[in-house]
């Protein structure tokens, strides 16, 4: 009757997490979230800054705990990192005294995939990235946007099937955080349908989660509040953006983070330009 349930890769139950501060309160960063991501779809969370998106995200990565609530990736409860989950951050996701080669294959080392294989493996992902041209080189030798491809072919390259990426891009200046996006979503896409990994994807770029997402998670204040299908076809335009659907879903967005026209946010924002 349900077909869904088997395809279930990630699994959130009334996940709570709360901190607390050196002062003494309580916060609340994750409040009584349940969601569910189907393997091979392209989740993107949205919210405004400090809405509990990179404390939801290191909870599936299993490098904090819920305070309350159940994870479990691909049917099985978490109760720590694992290798079929990857994460990339927004920095410091290459370490600076390997080449760039042997940041790709350092996964693949520790696990005790045969140096032979794991160059291989390395070797491909660096392709597939464009990068095959400097695999000898020492990450401080390449640009940032350079360093992120090496990220993402890192992550690829490890063969987790959950990928957890938070502000990778937030970094990069325009033209390159798109070429980045291509980069991302023709390896989550190369071997079709069937073959993608599952990934969620923090972002606070509204039109980032209209090029890459499957689905948008809103969040506000560390709850849930909306879920939004972005059925706008694959590949994506420039064009695809404009879409009446993909504009009512911008609207949205915009709307959530109170940016849309006429909102108190807005109007407070424009007084402050105008140094009202
Ligand atoms: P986002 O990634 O959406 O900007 P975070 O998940 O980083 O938000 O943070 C959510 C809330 O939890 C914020 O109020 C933040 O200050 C708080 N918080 C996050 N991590 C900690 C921590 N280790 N100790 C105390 N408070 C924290
Ligand atoms: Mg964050």
């Amino acid at each position: 009757m349900n077909t869904r349930v088997d395809s279930r890769m990630i699994e959130l139950v009334h996940v709570n997490r709360s901190f607390k501060r050196a002062d003494g309160q309580t916060v609340k960063a994750v409040q009584d979230v349940s969601v569910v991501v189907e393997e091979g779809e392209f989740v993107c969370l949205v919210g405004p800054s400090g809405c509990g998106k990179s404390t939801l995200l290191q909870m599936v990565a299993g490098l904090l705990e819920p305070s309350d609530g159940g994870i479990a990736v691909a049917g099985k409860e978490i109760s720590g990192p694992g290798r079929e989950r990857g994460m990339v951050f927004q920095k410091d996701s290459v370490f600076p005294w390997m080449r760039v080669i042997d940041n790709v294959e350092y996964g693949l080392k520790c696990r005790g995939v045969a140096a032979a294989q794991r160059r291989d493996i390395a070797r491909t992902y660096l392709a597939r990235v464009g990068l095959a041209h400097v695999e000898r080189a020492w990450p401080r030798e390449l640009s940032g946007g350079m360093l992120k491809r090496v990220a993402i072919a890192t992550v690829f390259a490890n063969g987790g099937r959950v990928l957890l990426l938070d502000e990778p891009f937030g970094a990069l200046d325009y033209v390159t955080r798109r070429q980045l996006q291509s980069v991302l979503l023709n390896l989550w896409d190369e071997g079709g349908s069937a073959a993608r990994r599952t990934i969620l994807f923090v972002t606070h770029d509204v039109d980032e989660a209209l090029a890459l997402a499957d689905r948008i998670l809103v969040f506000h204040s560390g709850r849930q509040v909306d879920d939004l299908a972005v059925t706008a076809e694959r590949p994506r335009t420039v064009d695809s953006l404009l879409l009446p659907d993909m504009v009512a879903i911008k609207r949205k967005l915009l709307a959530h983070l109170g940016l849309e026209e006429g909102s108190a946010a807005s109007r407070i924002a424009a007084s402050h330009e105008a140094g009202v």
